[in-house]
Formats: C-alpha cells, sequence, structure tokens
C-alpha cells in the first residue's frame, strides 16, 4: 500500500504550514507523506472518516510529570493521561533530581508511548544532598532526552544562579515557576527560550501585577525577549482572573500546558482538551488555542518544524478532535467557574504513525481548593 493511515474530510488546522482548510493527511509510516485533496482511499491500509472535525499536530504539553517508577510522588502515567488525551509529546517539568535521572530515564522515558522529553529539578545547593552543576551537565551531555532545568518554587532564591549555569550547559532551558520569587526578580534570570509556568497562577506571593494591578513591565519584556509565557495550570497555577486580568491588557499566553499530576488530575486540570477549552472562556479563539498547544510550544523545545506541524516528512503525530457545541462549565484552581460554548474532544490519537488503542485515564472525585491571591474575593461556587 502506499500509505499506512488516510485521514480524509477533516479540518486541517496546521498554524506553522498556514493550512486551515478541509484537506486529507496522508502518513506513511512514521510520518507525514502528503496533505491534498480527494487522495484515494484504497491506497491506505487504514482509513480515517475525520468530516466534521478538526485535524491537527500532536498536542505538546509542556508542563506534565511523569516518573511515576519512583513511588511516593505526584506523576501520574503519560500514555493513560497524557497521550490518550491527545499529548504526543511531553516535557516532564523537573520530577526527577539530576540523581533520579537516569532511574527515570531507564524505568519511565524509554518505555512510554509519549516522546517524553524532561528538565531535572536542581535542588537546593544548601539541601542534605545538593547536585552540581557539574553534575547536571554530564546529564544533559549523557541524555538527548534531557533539556535543561527546572528551578522549583521551594528552593532558595539565592540557589537560582547555579539553577541558571546548569541549564545554560548546550543552550539548555530553565523552566521558572511564576510564584517561586518576586516576577520582576524572577525575569532578571530568564533568558530567551526560558520558560515561565504558572504565569496566570492563584497563590498569594508574587502576582504577575503591579500594585496598580497593570502586569510588570518586565512580563512585557520577557514576551520580547522570547521567553515562554506558559499556563501551567496545576493544583494552584491558573485563575481565570488573573488571566482576564491579563487579557484585559492586551497580553495572552504563549503556551498552554496542564501541570496535570495526582493533585489535580481528578480536577480542575483533568487533561489537556480540557485545559485547551478553558482558553476559549477569555476569547481565545481555536487557531489561537491550536497554536499555543503545538506550533509554539515546539518551537519551546527547538523542533517547530518537525513536531509542532503537519509539514510533509516529519513525524507522523496527528490528533483528530471533535468541537463540541453546547454550554460548558470550567472550573479554575480556585473553584471558580466559567462557560463556553465550545469543548475540544481529542477522539483519535496518531503517534509516529501508530493509532493509540489503549487505555484513557478515567478521574474520580475532586477534592482539592487553592487560596485566592491578595486582593480577590472568592466567590463560592
Ligand atoms: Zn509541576
Amino acid at each position: 500500500m502506499q500509505w499506512s493511515i488516510l485521514i480524509t474530510g477533516g479540518r486541517v488546522i496546521d498554524t506553522f504550514s498556514g493550512i486551515d482548510q478541509v484537506k486529507d493527511v496522508a502518513i506513511s509510516g512514521k510520518t507525514i507523506d502528503e496533505i491534498g485533496t480527494n487522495l484515494p482511499k484504497e491506497n491506505a491500509d487504514l482509513h480515517i472518516d475525520a468530516r466534521g472535525k478538526i485535524v491537527t499536530p500532536g498536542f505538546i504539553d509542556l508542563h506534565v510529570h511523569n516518573y511515576t517508577s519512583r513511588g511516593n510522588q505526584p506523576s501520574v502515567d503519560s500514555d493513560t493521561t497524557n497521550l490518550a488525551f491527545g499529548v504526543t509529546t511531553a516535557l516532564d517539568a523537573g520530577t526527577a533530581t539530576p540523581g533520579e535521572y537516569p532511574h527515570y530515564w531507564e524505568s519511565d522515558i524509554q518505555n512510554t508511548k509519549v516522546r517524553l522529553y524532561s528538565l531535572v529539578r536542581m535542588p537546593d545547593p544548601y539541601g542534605p544532598t545538593p547536585s552540581s552543576v557539574g553534575e547536571v551537565q554530564d546529564l544533559i551531555t549523557s541524555y538527548d532526552t534531557l533539556l535543561g532545568v527546572k528551578f522549583h518554587h521551594s528552593q532558595k532564591f539565592s540557589s537560582l544562579p547555579l539553577a541558571r549555569e546548569a541549564a545554560d550547559f548546550g543552550g539548555g532551558i530553565l523552566m521558572c515557576e511564576a510564584y517561586g520569587a518576586p516576577i520582576p526578580q524572577l525575569l532578571d534570570w530568564m533568558n530567551p527560550g526560558d520558560i515561565l509556568t504558572h504565569t496566570f497562577h492563584a497563590a498569594f506571593r508574587f502576582p504577575i501585577f503591579d500594585h496598580r494591578g497593570q502586569l510588570w513591565s518586565k512580563i512585557w519584556d520577557a514576551k520580547e525577549r522570547g521567553v515562554y509565557l506558559d499556563i501551567g495550570h496545576g493544583a494552584r497555577g491558573f485563575a481565570f482572573r488573573t488571566l482576564e486580568q491579563a487579557v484585559a491588557q492586551g497580553f495572552k499566553p504563549d503556551t498552554i500546558s496542564t501541570d496535570v499530576h495526582v493533585g489535580n488530575i481528578d480536577g480542575p486540570v483533568f487533561d489537556m482538551p480540557t485545559t485547551m477549552s478553558k482558553m476559549f472562556t477569555v476569547g481565545l479563539s481555536l487557531n489561537e488555542i491550536i497554536d499555543m498547544s503545538t506550533r509554539i510550544p515546539a518551537r519551546a523545545l527547538d523542533q517547530e518544524r518537525e513536531l509542532g506541524s503537519l509539514a510533509v516528512g516529519t513525524v507522523a503525530d496527528v490528533v483528530i478532535s471533535s468541537i463540541d457545541q453546547g454550554e460548558y462549565t470550567y472550573m479554575d484552581v480556585l473553584h471558580e467557574t466559567r462557560t463556553s460554548r465550545e469543548k475540544i474532544v481529542a477522539e483519535t490519537i496518531v503517534y509516529s504513525g501508530n493509532v493509540y488503542d489503549g487505555s484513557h485515564y478515567d478521574p474520580v472525585e475532586m477534592s482539592h481548593k487553592h487560596d485566592a491571591p491578595p486582593g480577590f474575593i472568592l466567590t463560592e461556587t
């Protein structure tokens, strides 16, 4: 057969290639072979009818926790919680310390269907088991899945220069949490290509707004410089009111990510399409949401064409989703709700030319609730 999979009649949205129209997508082995119209079904082993649906590159989630083999930590299984919901590439945000990384790679990374990259959590240098910059640099040299360093909010701000130095090796990524330190000081340490996650958070400390309620000018500067301002929803990393206040000032996120872990997978995060769908409530368009979940995060991984597009010759990571119409209520970490008329549902997931046919995580009842930022009145829902 000419093609292994042929997806016909769907609305193809590939923001890298500038395509938003009904097209057929032909896959041969692990790669995208052709994008066209009226491609012959009989030339494919598997035909998928995508009429009425959207066809996009695989979603890329820049903030996950998938070190499940460690036990006694917050990770969730990457295939049933990420891939099953359309995430074909993910970045584990520092679940493993440098000392744990070889075990993480051996036990988890090499066994998952999701293309799993990672950052190591650079521990407090004053802690009981400090890790050195050299240790991280050795790991970055040894593992092509390791892309940099996560600076966790619980670490002393004074240790940030070490995280910076370690991440800089090989041009790696430094990911910082927006509630980890005062925003202007934190951003002073961040370079183009770095990622600020939990940008629109609901924590008490370190808001992204100054005392007048205006975004810190350094937030604007960071965007201009090429620092990625990421969602990183998590258990306290996303509040509608914070994003709304930013959007009202003309500011939008760069990338959408879940920070899905055991503390939020049963709500309010659930999964990537739910997190993406929440962006409808602040007026972002479907194309913007897809762009923030495919092309831009691929660029953050320095693989903008290969992973974030459906360009011919690139890896066949494709998601076929329905855009359900109705009245949908979404919840943030404060348990505040917003509604929108659209909901993205990832239905068929193709990863490296394979159709995912495994199980989906099934959420149970949510139990977590967090505090409002200063000056906000929490409404009961
Ligand atoms: Zn996280």
